[in-house]
């Protein structure tokens, strides 16, 4: 017996209306803002996320599914967007598009992680970037694009964990403080976070253990050492957003551990079950595509993994519409009558009608029993006697009334009518 491999989930049928609802909001959304889709390869080159997302990463060093495809190449399945949209961006030569050039893009991510509850090694993401423009009102746009998206979606208590993580010219000062204060707590402080220490030391704020926890509410703050472009980049977007009152904490600990991550990096939190959630991360890449081979290009943007989104909204009771169910369901006694049926079918279907008909030789009572679980509001009942006298029964399964029999040339007509009433 097969099952889903270890970390992989199938999103069975009922629970899609919550995400035909969240494809149609971001629709909405990116349309509202002036997002186009655009669509990568699930895999690429080794080497673009090696680069892209960086070595020293977690993605990097662990948890990416890589292989040699059949002709040698060195492949990977997609750990995440933004290397891809922005390779897409330098080859397709977008820098001659107006700038900034306004992209999102939907669809399934992969990665080697420890699996857990809203973790998955392939789930399903959504992402926005705006690549060619560095205005911190850009950042701004970026960041309406989520609050916008989550409000619609009926997220309650959001808001914004922001913060700055420098550039190449202010950074490395204060890495130097803050190896310096790590220096002095080494022997408090955990293995991996010895290993950062040596290798990627912004990643020390991100650590989850217990022991480190108040070494990291204690270190030195980024925003204290930031040169005077990246301090007026967050200044000019703090007030941007207390113009529309969108609420936001400044966190220290939000940082993004590679050279070419600058500047703002953001989080969306959500009102969850005792806890906040983050519904979205995302940052500013300024150095990302010339890391790529492109002309220095600025770009920001966010991903949101739809998985998680479902798992909230269904904690916080969010209700979605329904997808379309049948509406009327062919019931039929006897081989001739099946005949008549399936052309009945056939134009209730071509005039619109979503109709059903029973397979199998199944007796009229099993017939009906299975209409009336798919809650259709009509059966319509062909026998030998009907199909004698031209006509079909119409039974409302909504009501306790017999069934009224009409000719067969009517059904489509007066099914119209009837389910035009409601
Ligand atoms: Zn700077
Ligand atoms: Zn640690």
């Amino acid at each position: 017996m097969y099952v889903a491999p270890r970390g992989t989930i199938d999103i069975l049928p009922e629970d899609q209306p919550y995400w035909e609802f969240l494809r149609a909001k971001i629709a909405e959304v990116t349309a509202l803002f002036d997002y186009r889709r655009i669509d990568v390869p699930i895999f690429e080159e080794t080497p673009l996320y090696v680069r892209g997302v960086g070595e020293g990463t977690d993605i990097v060093d662990k948890e990416m599914y890589s292989f040699i495809d059949k002709g040698g190449r060195d492949i990977t399945l997609r750990p995440e967007f933004t290397a891809g949209i922005v390779r897409a961006y330098v080859q397709h030569g977008m820098k001659t598009l107006p700038q900034p050039v306004k992209l999102y893009t939907l669809g399934p991510i992969f990665r080697y992680e420890r699996v857990q509850a809203g973790r998955y090694r392939q789930h399903t993401q959504f992402d926005i970037e705006c690549i060619g423009e560095q205005d911190p009102a850009v950042d701004l746009e970026v960041m309406s694009v989520a609050w916008e998206l989550f409000s619609r979606i009926g997220f309650q208590g959001l808001n914004f964990q922001l913060n700055s993580t420098g550039c190449p010219k202010c950074r490395p000062n204060y890495l130097r403080v803050l190896v310096e204060y790590y220096r002095q707590h080494e022997t408090e402080i955990c293995a991996d976070c010895r290993r950062r220490l040596e290798r990627n030391p912004l990643r020390l704020l991100d650590c989850k253990v217990e022991g480190c926890q108040p070494i990291i509410e204690a270190a030195p703050h980024i925003t204290d050492y930031l040169c005077e472009e990246c301090a007026e980049h967050l200044a000019l977007l703090r007030r941007y957003l207390d113009a529309l009152d969108r609420p936001y904490t400044m966190n220290h600990r939000l940082v993004r551990g590679l050279d070419y991550y600058t500047k703002t990096v953001f989080e969306v939190w959500a009102q969850g079950i005792g806890a906040q959630n983050a519904v979205c991360g995302g940052g500013r890449y300024d150095g990302l595509a010339e890391e790529l081979g492109g002309s220095p290009t600025p770009g920001i943007g966010f991903g949101s993994g739809m998985e998680r989104l479902v798992l909230l909204m269904k904690e916080q009771g969010i209700q979605v519409p329904e997808l379309p169910r049948p509406q009327v369901a062919l019931v039929t006694i006897g081989q001739e009558a099946k005949v008549r049926a399936l052309q009945l079918l056939n134009e209730l279907r071509e005039s619109g009608i979503r109709a059903v008909i029973g397979f199998g030789d199944r007796s009229l009572r099993a017939q009906l029993r299975s209409a009336n679980r798919s809650q259709v509001a009509y059966a319509v009942i062909l026998g030998e006697e009907e199909l004698a006298s031209g006509q079909v029964r119409i039974q409302d399964m909504r009501s306790d009334a017999s069934p009224e029999l009409i000719p067969q040339s009517d059904v489509v007509a007066t099914l119209t009518r009837y389910l035009a009433r409601g």
